[in-house]
């Protein structure tokens, strides 16, 4: 069918926006569809880390026998539903399958493929558009009560050294002379100096947004609902308000709802709505000029624009459930623990919806039996980093061209069937 001229993209999510950049660079007219807008769905708040060194999975072996204390412990990151745990049921083994040595080390590299190069593809396009500020390569500290707690299991250590991922160990006083405002309680630190992060997850799609609509794209808010095929490739797509869209090629990168409109091409994903939740402090009273990361109580704290962000959980309780914000209050009183000078007034509190896949990998791949509709969703925790590099590749895959990487491992087909757990 050749490169299209016409593309649609679904979902204006911080995936969704990079892609439409993308293709717009290389002459595709782009239209993305939203009911949202831009920006408003979990890219609106999450910690804003961009992690190029992020190579060790959420699923490791040992996980099975954490879940209860996890589950259990009243500060613990996990939360189920037991209304939804019948549904969920399936997922988990998958999740649980994820966690076996060898397919850690798969799911690693391909992890690393996708973030490695987050800050080069970022920074240059950010320079274009006069935003110096936005995202920056500041360094990220992790933090544990416990000596050598930040460092992780072993299997951590050689992930990241099989990667190359430079790590520099501190003991208590240089995390105190790296960060003052934390409590004297952490014993050890592991501080990434090629991570950093987004002080304004935000903004920066809408500054997206606006330089693509400035380049001549359109974005109507508006949500896919059906599409018809064209005999020769192509189609119509139908948008809620009923009006159609012609389209040459189609990317579906509509976050946690990608599901229902990859189904239309006869692809069942696993896709879960993990929710986390954050509290943002417009006066907290603690300068930071790097983001924290709490390895013992599973929070994440990254100084924004708009004051200091707590972030963390993760509650698998459906898309439509009701959020529960005592989850975000026990984010704040984690925060309190971690800054014991936090000043709580002005908390805004926020749930997001991951959009999450088992093995943590997105998918990125085409549809069956039609080349021009490209998969690129379920970016789980890491949708922020990758969305640049997922661009690319939905680029290449639009274009015909050899991805610069392997994509193997983000196929659709890799779900037909539950794996038994080993
Ligand atoms: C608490 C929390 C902390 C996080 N921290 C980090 C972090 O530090 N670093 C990191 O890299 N990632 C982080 N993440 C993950 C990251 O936020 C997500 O992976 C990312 O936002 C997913 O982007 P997306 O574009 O796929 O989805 P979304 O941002 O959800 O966008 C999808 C869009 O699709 C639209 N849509 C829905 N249905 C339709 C339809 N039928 N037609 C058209 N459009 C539709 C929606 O309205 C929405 O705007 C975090 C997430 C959370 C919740």
């Amino acid at each position: 069918m050749g490169v299209p001229k016409e593309v649609l993209v679904a979902g204006a999510g911080i995936v969704g926006i990079n892609c439409a950049i993308e293709l717009q660079r290389y002459g595709c007219s782009v239209t993305i569809v939203d009911p949202r807008g831009p920006g408003n769905g979990c890219s609106f708040g999450n910690a804003g880390n961009v992690v190029a060194g992020a190579v060790v999975p959420f699923s490791m072996p040992g996980n099975l026998l954490k879940i209860p204390s996890w589950v259990l412990s009243p500060y613990g990151p996990l939360s189920i539903s037991l209304r939804h745990l019948p549904r969920l049921a399936p997922w988990l083994l998958r999740w649980l399958k994820a966690s076996h040595p060898a397919n850690v080390r798969r799911i690693s590299k391909a992890m690393h493929a996708l973030h490695g190069e987050t800050f080069d593809l970022y920074l240059p396009l950010l320079r274009e558009l006069g935003e110096t500020d936005l995202i920056k390569k500041s360094g990220q500290l992790y933090v544990s009560r416990h000596p050598h707690g930040a460092d992780g299991d072993a299997l951590s250590g050689v992930l990241r050294a099989e990667a190359g991922v430079l790590v520099e160990a501190l003991s208590g006083g240089q995390i105190q002379d790296l960060v003052p405002a934390l409590s004297n309680a952490y014993r050890s630190g592991i501080f990434f100096p090629n991570n950093g992060f987004c002080a304004n997850p935000h903004r920066l799609v809408q500054v997206l947004a606006g330089a693509f609509v400035a380049r001549g794209g359109t974005i109507h808010h508006n949500a896919l609902m059906a599409v018809e095929r064209g005999p020769q490739g192509g189609g119509t797509a139908i948008l809620e308000s009923g009006a159609r869209q012609r389209y040459d090629g189609l990317v579906i990168a509509a976050g946690v709802w990608s599901s229902q409109l990859a189904a239309m091409f006869g692809a069942r994903v696993p896709l879960e709505a993990e929710r986390g939740y954050h509290v943002t402090l417009p006066q907290s009273g603690i300068r930071l000029n790097l983001p924290v990361t709490n390895y013992d109580l599973n929070i994440s704290v990254t100084p924004m624009e708009m004051g200091l962000r707590i972030t963390g959980g993760a509650e698998f309780a459906g898309l439509e459930a009701k959020p529960s914000w005592h989850l975000a209050d026990r984010i704040l009183d984690l925060g309190a623990i971690t800054f014991p000078g936090l000043e709580r007034s002005g908390a805004k509190k926020w749930v997001g919806v991951r959009p999450s896949i088992p093995d943590g990998l997105p998918v990125l791949d085409c549809a069956a039996g039609d080349r021009k509709v490209i998969f690129a969703f379920g970016n789980g925790h890491y949708g922020l980093t990758q969305a640049p590099m997922m661009a690319r590749l939905v680029k290449a895959l639009m274009m015909d061209e050899q991805p610069s990487i392997d994509i193997s491992p983000y196929s659709v087909s890799r779900f037909r069937a539950v794996p038994p757990v080993s």
